[in-house]
């Protein structure tokens, strides 16, 4: 049976393994080789001694290349070598699968994020990509650890929506109509009554709105599924596919958000750094040097909580250049975002209570009649990461305030059934899987946290 490189220890020199995996890198001569193993299962390959003894050893060596897969049985010994506490001493080695090292696009030297990204497919069989699938991993899981923990039922929302959840972003279209030959209405409109779901559809932005009408029977649940967002933002914190988290509290304000919300970003972080440590010393040495502190830092001290109107004043007595200024009523930049939680408090920074005329139509009104009830998490090095907010949910003040901002009320019906029927205080937030993944690695483009990234002129494999 095969073992996995990630279960064999210290503990396990005397025994036979069969190991698996793909060659990184090798040493080869005349009486011996070196070879090293990655199997994908941690971060560390398996060095492995093949001695010239072998059956056709010079046959076997001359398939010996870097990306080739093999099979591998042998003893486990303890190394002579100063970089490993054991080694695996061959005595039967199966090429399983031969790589051209001529035409191989890994070799065995630093390459480019950006040129890894035309290599998508093969790009997580470099340390760095591997890494950063683990670590996601370790994050999903602790995810729903998190949650579970708490009493939160996972529930799933729809992906395709006729409604535009917020205004907000703007959505991807589903349609089954021919583009080449749209039928039309007698008025020459597109005639959506022959499209597949008889009515405009599109991808959703956000779980949010079904998910608070789970949390109004069920007290406490969360989604984690993929969001589409059709903006054209060319930076390296968005994506046009990404993966989100909404949790959604009855009987909860804002004050529980923001408890549950900074709980759940230190509980990820200690699952990382528990479970992941040789992948989170690699980031520390060779992508983002001081990751490691940076993320004790997070979980050694709460996490600074502010009033938007304090946050204004801040930053206009900051000394620091920014290149768009603030006043109170506008939103916040990213670098007005990173230069709170990474400069003025250094750690991150939950702020709330924000202008109701830049957040959406649901979040609740606050007594000064001129701010709401939201809250965003900043961090270092990303800006904001959580997005959320108190819901409002009383029905006369809800009506209002969709009216003024001109939102067609009738295709919100449901949602508005929720404040007619047993309303309650709720909370939620959503915070970005890609932008956590960045947070942890300390990777700097979004485009590299999620395997497969999607953004404006790019949808590859
Ligand atoms: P931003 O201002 O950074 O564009 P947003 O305010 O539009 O974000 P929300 O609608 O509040 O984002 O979404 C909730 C969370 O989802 C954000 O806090 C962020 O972590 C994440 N997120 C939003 N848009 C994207 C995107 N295009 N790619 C990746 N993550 C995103
Ligand atoms: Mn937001």
């Amino acid at each position: 049976m095969r073992t996995k490189i990630s279960q064999i220890t210290q503990k396990d020199i005397g025994k036979e393994f069969k190991i698996m995996g793909w060659i990184k890198s090798s040493r080869i001569s005349k009486n011996f080789s070196f070879i090293e193993i990655n199997d994908g299962s941690c971060f560390n390959n398996l060095q492995v001694i093949l001695n010239s003894d072998i059956p056709e050893y010079e046959f076997i060596t001359s398939k010996i290349t870097t990306g080739a897969s093999v099979s591998i049985i042998g003893d486990l010994v303890k190394s002579q070598g100063k970089e490993q506490a054991f080694e695996l001493v061959a005595k039967k080695i199966n090429i399983l699968g031969e790589c051209d090292p001529e035409k191989y696009p890994l070799q065995k030297k630093r390459h480019s994020f950006e040129f890894l990204r035309e290599i998508a497919h093969l790009r997580a069989r470099t340390n760095t990509f591997g890494a950063i699938a683990r670590v996601r991993n370790t994050l999903a899981f602790a995810t729903h650890e998190f949650f579970q923990q708490k009493g939160f039922l996972y529930i799933n929302t729809p992906i395709i929506t006729a409604a535009d959840c917020e205004g907000a972003g703007e959505m991807f279209r589903v349609s089954t109509l021919d583009p080449e030959n749209l039928p039309k209405t007698d008025k020459n409109n597109i005639d959506y009554k022959k499209d597949f779901f008889e009515k405009p559809a599109y991808l959703t932005v956000s779980g949010q709105l079904e998910g608070e009408t789970y949390a109004c029977a069920l007290s406490d649940i969360y989604t984690f599924g993929p969001t589409f967002r059709a903006e054209n933002s060319n930076t390296s914190r968005h994506l046009a596919e990404f993966w989100m988290i909404e949790p959604e509290m009855a009987f909860a304000d804002i004050k529980d958000n923001m408890n549950c919300a900074e709980d759940y970003i230190k509980h990820c972080i200690k699952s990382v750094l528990e479970k992941c440590p040789q992948d989170i010393e690699f980031f520390n040495k060779f992508i983002s040097p001081g990751v490691i502190d940076k993320l004790k830092n997070v979980l050694a001290q709460p996490f600074e909580r502010l009033e938007y109107t304090k946050a204004i004043e801040i930053l206009k007595n900051s000394t620091k250049k920014f290149e768009y200024s603030v006043e109170w009523g506008t939103d916040l930049q990213s670098e007005h975002e990173r230069y709170l939680a990474e400069e003025h408090f250094k750690k991150p920074v939950i702020l709330y209570n924000y202008p109701a005329h830049i957040k959406a139509f649901y979040m609740r009104q606050n007594d000064d009649g001129k701010t709401v009830a939201a809250m965003d998490i900043l961090v270092a090095g990303i800006g904001e990461i959580i997005g959320g907010s108190q819901r409002e949910e009383r029905l006369d003040i809800l009506e209002a305030k969709m009216d003024k901002m001109e939102l067609d009320k009738q295709s919100y019906w449901w949602y508005l059934e929720l404040r007619k029927y047993g309303s309650v205080p709720h909370a939620g937030f959503g915070l970005g899987f890609e932008r956590l993944v960045q947070f942890v690695t300390g990777m700097e483009n979004i485009r590299d946290v999620i395997p497969y990234p999607r953004y404006p002129g790019h949808c590859d494999f």
